[in-house]
């Protein structure tokens, strides 16, 4: 293993999801649901496969229906405007989308800024384009139990070497959504610095409560400069298909496919035709999504509020960042390595997703993607400890 990817060994989900199969716990690490998306979609699918769409190779930037699709999802739910044959990628899920857009935009020895915890493929994948993470910690605010941006410290962390910013909202593994205004400051600082903006927004619809999803490609100036990634993994629950995309300037958009072109070169393509009558569902599939999500939510955190964790409530995503330190944890991985054997469930240890991992020592991530009775056994195991 090189120089480059050394500090990187197996990924915690792998790690974590092994255990669950051997221990037989409940698996609340990895994040992906236990049901698949709607079953019309998965039609969708097989009528691709039977008729012979997408069975050889698709066309590089994706099939034309899907970045149509793409395209006008973006224009319905936030107005923003772009080119199906320019300004649109599809992508092997959005993995290979964040790095094809690093290994394009980041030059060796360019500083990549990143909130901190981050979801882990961003550390490797700075590292294999040569450039330096620089986090910035989103921490808990005492009062509203959010993890908020510093923006006096994001400031800070901008040198003459920062290239981009990788955004992620809403935010994996805290479940905080970035406000309108902290992301109008975040906007207000790339263009005053000339920053390129990366942002990984696969939980746009994941959000809860009165929390809103504004991608930072909306405010001004941030168009140009802004690469917006998703996927289909996520909103349509269909993880294993590794459809994802991104919306960018014509000038960014082929920057990343020539990366996109050598890494994989096409996505698969009888899923692209499913995933572009997916994003045409009526709104009333995402308000449900949202709902059930919400409910699912609350018996997670009420669960893990009465059994003695620290519960701070996330408004996106479906993952909850809980403190197992009132529960005399000292150390987050150990505590994980060790929940099957005590009760039955596993769990992500989010210190894994920080460079300052003293920040993160006794936090731990739980998915509520399952459904209600799992995530009541998962409470009532939890009582336990
Ligand atoms: N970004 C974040 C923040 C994620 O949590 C995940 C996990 N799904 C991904 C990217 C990867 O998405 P995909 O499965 O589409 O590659
Ligand atoms: N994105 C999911 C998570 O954060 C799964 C990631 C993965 O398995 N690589 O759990």
């Amino acid at each position: 293993l090189n120089r480059r990817l050394a500090p990187f060994g197996t990924t915690i989900f792998a790690e974590m999801s092994a255990l669950a199969t051997a221990t037989g716990a409940i698996n609340l690490g990895q994040g992906f649901p236990d049901t698949d998306g709607p079953v019309e979609i998965r039609e969708a699918a097989v009528r691709a496969l039977r008729e012979g769409r997408g069975n050889q190779y698709p066309p590089g930037p994706g099939v034309p229906e899907l970045r149509t699709a793409i395209t006008e999802h973006q224009r319905r739910r936030y107005g923003l405007s772009y080119d199906p044959d320019t300004e649109v990628l599809v992508t092997v899920g959005a993995t290979e989308a964040v790095a094809a857009s690093l290994l394009a935009l980041v030059e060796p020895g360019d500083e990549v800024i990143a909130l901190e915890p981050y979801y882990d493929s961003y550390a490797a994948c700075v590292a294999m384009a040569g450039g330096t993470r620089v986090p910035v910690t989103l921490r808990p605010d005492p009062a509203g139990g959010r993890f908020v941006l510093d923006l006096d410290e994001l400031r800070a962390a901008v040198t003459d070497r920062t290239r981009l910013i990788l955004l992620n909202t809403p935010h994996n593994p805290t479940g905080t959504v970035l406000t309108r205004d902290e992301l109008a400051a975040v906007a207000a600082l790339a263009v005053e610095r000339d920053l390129l903006v990366v942002t990984d927004e696969v939980y746009e619809h994941l959000v809860f409560d009165d929390a809103e999803h504004v991608p930072i490609a909306s405010f001004p100036g941030m168009r140009e400069r802004t690469v917006t990634i998703s996927s289909a993994g996520k909103t349509f629950s269909f993880t294993g298909w590794k459809v994802g995309w991104l919306t960018a300037s014509p000038e960014l958009t082929a920057a990343v496919r020539t990366a996109k072109q050598y890494l994989t070169f096409v996505a698969s393509g009888p899923f692209q035709y499913a995933v572009a009558e997916a994003l045409r569902l009526p709104d009333a599939f995402f308000a449900s999504l949202r709902a059930d999500l919400a409910a699912k939510r609350d018996i997670l955190t009420e669960g893990l509020t009465a059994a003695g964790f620290r519960v701070y409530r996330p408004r996106g995503t479906y993952f909850v960042t809980a403190d197992a330190a009132p529960l005399g944890a000292q150390d987050g991985v150990a505590f994980c390595r060790s929940l099957p054997e005590r009760c039955g469930v596993v769990a992500i240890p989010n210190a894994v997703f920080y460079d300052h991992p003293e920040t993160g020592r006794t936090l731990v991530r739980l998915a509520f993607c399952k459904g209600e009775a799992v995530l009541r056994e998962a409470a009532e195991r939890l009582a336990r400890l």
